[in-house]
């Protein structure tokens, strides 16, 4: 007698799924939310927390780990954490260092939606000192008995602002508290915070690390032990990657390193341009011998990146020369393969009051490019012509 056949439904979800001997070079990507336990004492010991292992993709997944481990290992750090987005790995790793009572200091030109959380972390009873961190004085003085953390971004989002790695480290670590830091601009291809004293490094993996504009992520990485605590809170925030982004990311990132070379060597010849153009007012890259930090960056980046901030001569024209062109990209977001540009003023930083804004240097004048890899003769002709017309 025929063994009895499974039923419809059975075999719609079992027939077929058997592992296959196939060797992929690329990865695969583990698309399942649950992973099959070897059995009862497995299950239980995965569950008791008594051994690591996978178990739900909310907390651990091959395709994501893949992601985790090649950021940690370029930044230098012991471990890493994926998370749905850069924001979810900012508040991912602030919720995980800091508690009501403590005190942080953050550097006042910053990602418009990270200066939001840390004003909104007040309600949780969280002191916060926003502070130019670019002078070393103003983040001693801001110390006090319970600051817990510095946060900074360099280059600062978008005023091109750098702050010393390696001396704000110092100064916090002698007083107890640790340093995370935003190296979504730089990558660790050009900058290695960790390596130069930070406790923890966050990145949206939107930008240069995927590099294409086609997913939203985010990651943070540094020591084991912090990596361990970040896993558990992040867990019940319920950020997690999905594979598939963590796949393109992984993807995008195995040509970091020429991206980065073509970004720098593009937004240089953009940068140079724009200084001799009659119309720009100032151009600040870090790459420029006038950027008031350019020992600095010099000291601290391998490269200098691909992003630039320029100011035109009158805020009135700023919306005629965005509305001109016609090769870069009049959007939000950053590092991607097109040339994309913005004004932070009503865009990205929209959400910072004025008064301050201005104070911060992010003036109506200012327009925030992050050159992408076309050929820089056809950006440098785009921008030429959409400044003929104002
Ligand atoms: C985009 C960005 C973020 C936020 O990342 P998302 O992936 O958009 O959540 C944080 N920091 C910097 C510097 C960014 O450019």
């Amino acid at each position: 007698m025929e063994p009895k056949k499974a039923g419809f439904s059975t075999r719609a979800i079992h027939a077929g799924e058997k592992k296959t001997e196939a060797v992929p070079v690329a990865a695969p990507i583990y698309q399942t939310a649950p992973f099959k336990f070897k059995n009862a004492a497995h299950g239980g010991r995965l569950m008791g927390g008594k051994e690591e292992g996978y178990v739900y993709s909310r907390g651990l997944n091959p395709t994501t780990e893949i992601f985790e481990k090649k950021i940690a290992d370029l930044e230098g750090g012991e471990a890493a954490l994926a998370q749905a987005s850069g924001m979810a790995a900012v508040s991912a790793a602030v919720f995980t260092e800091v508690s009501s009572g403590d005190h942080v200091i953050v550097e006042e030109v910053i990602y418009g939606s990270t200066y939001d959380l840390f004003v909104n972390l007040k309600k949780f009873g969280v002191e916060v000192s926003f502070v130019d961190t670019s002078d070393i004085g103003n983040v001693e003085k801001a110390f006090r008995k319970n600051t817990k953390l510095v946060f900074f971004e360099t280059p600062a989002n978008p005023t091109m602002k750098l702050t010393d790695i390696k001396a704000v480290s110092e100064a916090a670590h002698d007083r107890g508290a640790k340093v995370f830091i935003d190296n979504t601009f730089m990558t660790p291809y050009f900058q290695q915070p960790l390596s130069l004293g930070a406790d923890v490094v966050i990145h949206s993996a939107t930008k240069y690390l995927n590099g294409h504009g086609d997913t939203i992520g985010g990651v943070i990485t540094g020591t084991s032990e912090f990596i361990k605590r970040a896993r558990h809170t992040a867990k019940n925030i319920g950020g997690a990657l999905s594979p598939f982004n963590s796949w393109l990311i992984t993807r995008g990132m195995k040509t970091l390193a020429v991206r980065m070379d073509r970004h720098d060597s593009n937004a240089m010849a953009v940068a140079k341009f724009l200084q001799e153009h009659e119309k720009i007012a100032k151009v600040i890259y870090p790459g420029l011998e006038n950027h008031p930090q350019y020992d600095l960056a010099r000291k601290q980046m391998c490269g200098f990146g691909g992003m630039i901030a320029f100011l035109i001569e009158d805020a009135k024209d700023v919306p005629v020369f965005l509305d001109s062109l016609k090769l870069c990209t009049l959007t939000i977001s950053l590092g991607d393969v097109e040339t994309l540009i913005q004004h932070p003023a009503t865009m990205t930083h929209s959400v910072v009051p004025r008064e301050n804004r201005l104070r911060y240097g992010i003036a109506d004048e200012l327009v925030r490019l992050s050159v992408g890899l076309e050929d820089a003769g056809d950006i440098i002709s785009d921008m030429e012509q959409a400044l003929d017309n104002i």
